[in-house]
């Protein structure tokens, strides 16, 4: 689709931004470009019959503000996106985001006063990415699902955990997929809270923990010494019995439980507060590692940190990439390093997804990275090839000054 084809609503009450913005939409060849100087407006027009599809959007209108807006568009069924506009400082754009998502309208981004003409293409281009069609996602049955895990259909993707300051790969990951006959590479968002839901969780965590525990092995006997993670779902804990399966495994595995490392999400941590409590402390004398993943995102996790006896915190992804340009997710990165510093955890940055990123992680002195700048989750069987080419990566990574 070409840019021209987007039809493109301006709302601000200043006359000279909507002409600006007008010229510089024009300028970069869209051509259906219309300008509103106030909510209401602009609610006439999204309600006519040709609704724009794109609505660059000022928070600060006297009359009808453009949260208010949002709200009235909702009511009026408007399926297209929002980009924010606004002289407010980054705090106030962030939250504004989040509440118009919250209406699940879509938000392709925000501009911040004076806008560039860059940014306004970095914008609408984004535009394209969220309108190209998307293919209507039916949801599996529980059966498929069952039969996948008796088929053998479940693989393990392993994604490397690097030491920064050194660069060493630490241990991996390890990320489930479904390898559907039909659907090609099925992803944990599609069949995780499925298996959650229809009592097939453990019989997963069994499956995935016994080939990750064989694959450590492996690597061990290869000389290669890594630390295996392991995703529990919290529904697993209910089960006081959950942590002899856990420890059978691997003592049938022949891994050392110090090598094992049991990443666990905050959020659904506590619903039942005795049996994760009496689980994960068990688990914790047997001397596995525990992991509190996703740090950060869920509730109470302060109290669930002074509760469990975690080895490992994962600072959510959400606080590590793009933190260097953002001031409230960095403020939240720093605070969740010190917190895991003091408590003497070991710190996890996930999603290390740039440069940028690892030269966070590095001028923090955060202890281990994880990402798609360093790697993609992979088969195990890419794994020795991927630690080569990482050691030719690594002298212009790990250099000094
Ligand atoms: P998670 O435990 O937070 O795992 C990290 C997710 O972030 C993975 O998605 C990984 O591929 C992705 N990721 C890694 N590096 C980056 C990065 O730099 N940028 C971004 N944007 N993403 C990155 P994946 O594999 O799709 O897994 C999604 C979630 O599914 C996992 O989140 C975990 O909660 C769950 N999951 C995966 N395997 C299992 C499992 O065996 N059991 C259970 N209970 N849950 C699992
Ligand atoms: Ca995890
Ligand atoms: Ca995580």
């Amino acid at each position: 689709m070409n840019n021209s084809a987007l039809r493109i609503l301006v709302v601000d009450d200043e006359p000279f931004t909507g002409k600006l913005l007008h010229h510089m939409l024009t300028g970069i060849g869209f051509t259906d470009v219309t300008v509103r100087e106030s909510g209401a407006a602009a609610l006439e027009l999204v309600g006519g019959l040709i609704p724009p599809e794109l609505i660059l959007l000022d928070l600060n209108m006297p009359g009808m503000d453009g949260i208010e807006l949002v709200r009235k568009l909702v009511e009026h069924d408007y399926n297209g996106s929002v980009v924010l506009v606004s002289g407010e400082d980054e705090r106030v754009l962030q939250t504004a985001v989040y509440l118009v998502r919250a209406h699940h309208i879509t938000v392709l981004g925000h501009l911040n006063k004076p806008v560039s003409a860059v940014e306004l293409d970095e914008v609408t281009a984004r535009w394209k990415a969220a309108a190209a069609p998307r293919a209507v996602i039916e949801p599996y049955r529980s059966s498929e699902l069952r039969a996948a895990i008796q088929n053998n259909e479940l693989v393990n993707y392993y994604q490397p955990k690097v030491n920064v300051l050194t660069g060493v790969v630490s241990g991996v990951e390890t990320l489930v997929r479904w390898q559907h006959p039909r659907d090609g590479l099925v992803f944990p968002d599609r069949f995780i809270a499925l298996a959650e839901e229809n009592d097939m969780i453990d019989e997963l965590t069994r499956v995935v923990l016994n080939d990750a525990l064989h694959q450590a092995r492996k690597w061990h006997e290869d000389g290669l010494h890594l630390k295996v993670a392991v995703n529990l779902s919290m529904d697993s804990f209910s089960s006081v019995s959950f942590a002899d399966v856990i420890s059978d495994a691997v003592r049938r595995a022949g891994v050392a439980p110090q090598d094992v490392v049991l990443e666990v999400t905050e959020s659904r941590l506590m619903l039942d507060q005795r049996a994760p409590l009496e689980i994960l402390t068990r688990l914790r004398l047997k001397r596995f590692r525990l992991s509190i993943d996703d740090f950060g995102t869920g509730n109470s996790s302060l109290t669930q940190l002074r509760q469990i006896p975690f080895d490992e915190l994962k600072i959510d992804q959400s606080f590590v990439h793009g933190a260097s340009r953002d001031a409230t997710a960095l403020a939240m990165y720093n605070a969740s390093l010190t917190l895991g510093r003091q408590l003497g955890m070991e710190v996890v940055a996930e999603g290390v997804e740039d440069r940028e990123d690892w030269d966070l992680v590095r001028r923090t002195q955060c202890d281990v990275a994880q990402g798609y700048f360093i790697a993609r989750p992979m088969p195990a069987a890419a794994l020795m090839e991927w630690i080569a080419t990482w050691n030719r990566r690594l002298p212009e990574l790990v250099a000094t000054g």
